[in-house]
């Protein structure tokens, strides 16, 4: 990496001459390791702001590949990327690489479970929330609070978001914040309501200037509200948010959803009117093998990243470690029997 060279203060100069950011805290971004959970809308959006920052590192994880629905407003990526099929995380970092190659971008083309989260988060100095749902943040939350990492929420639908920053041992955290798990089918989701892209842009912008502060040591600057807009009706209002001394996370550290207690083989993805299902265990699937046997049952392509398979009204998106996403349906049980019969049991 470039470093104390002109060229180098030259590229973050504006960033530099806002004083409370200075050289010091362009070298701290320089040095800084970020995770973001989550390459659809917000991550993108933030990946592109903390890329054109000057933050070291950057860990890119996401399940899901592009499509042209996305392009409304997930800022990476193109019609291109969309007619590639190809996974979010990875056509992130291509595009990242083009705004700054100086930096490091690890591609994590994964579903962030129990089983995976702690290495996720455990050499990042921040996690941003770009997730698209309230099991995979708890489990962040749970994650973050154990192993003292901060981390910061962000979610948005329709034309309103919401940020939360949370910092382990100083603030609340998500379960003080929302509570437990919200039950399925409460609140409105990108499904039912849409989502605009401006909104998307604020939740995720305050989101990474919560990031810069945090990255840069101005704490003090740190927003410990939590922040709630809508755009479409011209609210803007904070939320005093209270530690719970009986919080079973941050209060009792009893992290349940890290245990594997709640882990379901298969997860309703909103917004996608698609079901994921995992394998009991990770598997190493050759998807040429598998290609060949699906041949006679309906339309099948293969890149080098993932397998699609149309039958009837439903398609079968098939990954290397035998994670799959069966679109075309929100009934998990159904996707769980077409995965039995024409993936495995
Ligand atoms: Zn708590």
């Amino acid at each position: 990496m470039l470093i104390d060279t002109d060229k180098l203060w030259e590229r973050y100069s504006r960033q530099v001459l806002f004083a409370p950011i200075g050289r010091d805290g362009q070298m701290s971004l320089l040095k800084s390791r970020v995770a973001i959970i989550g390459l659809g809308a917000l991550g993108t959006v933030s990946a592109n702001c903390l890329s054109r920052a000057g933050v070291g590192y950057l860990k890119l994880v996401d399940r899901d590949y592009v499509e042209e629905s996305n392009l409304q407003r997930q800022i990476l990526f193109d019609e291109e990327d969309a007619k590639r099929v190809i996974p979010k995380a990875l056509a992130a970092a291509e595009k990242l690489k083009r705004i700054n190659s100086s930096l490091q971008y690890e591609v994590l083309i994964e579903d962030v479970n129990y089983t995976n989260v702690q290495n996720i988060i455990g050499d990042v100095d921040l996690v941003l929330d770009a997730t698209d749902n309230f099991e995979t943040r708890f489990l962040v939350n749970e994650a973050c609070i154990k192993n003292n990492v901060p981390w910061i929420y962000g979610a948005c639908v329709a034309s309103s978001g919401l940020t939360f920053t949370i910092i382990p041992g100083e603030t609340p955290c998500l379960t003080c914040f929302l509570g437990g798990l919200p039950s399925v089918g409460t609140g409105e989701t990108c499904d039912t309501a849409g989502v605009i892209s401006p909104v998307v842009n604020v939740v995720a912008s305050v989101q990474v200037a919560e990031a810069l502060k945090l990255l840069t040591g101005a704490k003090p600057a740190l927003n410990r509200k939590a922040l709630f807009f809508d755009l479409w009706e011209n609210q803007f209002f904070e939320v005093e948010v209270m530690q719970n001394d009986n919080c079973p996370v941050c209060g009792k550290r009893a992290f349940d959803l890290l245990a594997g207690k709640m882990q379901q083989r298969s997860t309703y993805l909103c917004g996608r009117d698609a079901v994921q299902v995992l394998p009991p265990l990770k598997l190493n699937l050759s998807l040429e093998k598998l290609r060949d046997k699906l041949l006679p049952l309906g339309d099948v392509s293969v890149n080098e990243f993932l397998l699609k398979f149309t039958t009837g009204k439903h398609e079968l998106v098939v990954f290397p470690d035998g994670r799959a996403l069966i679109k075309g349906t929100s009934d998990e049980k159904l996707a769980r029997a077409l995965y039995a019969r024409y993936i495995g049991a």
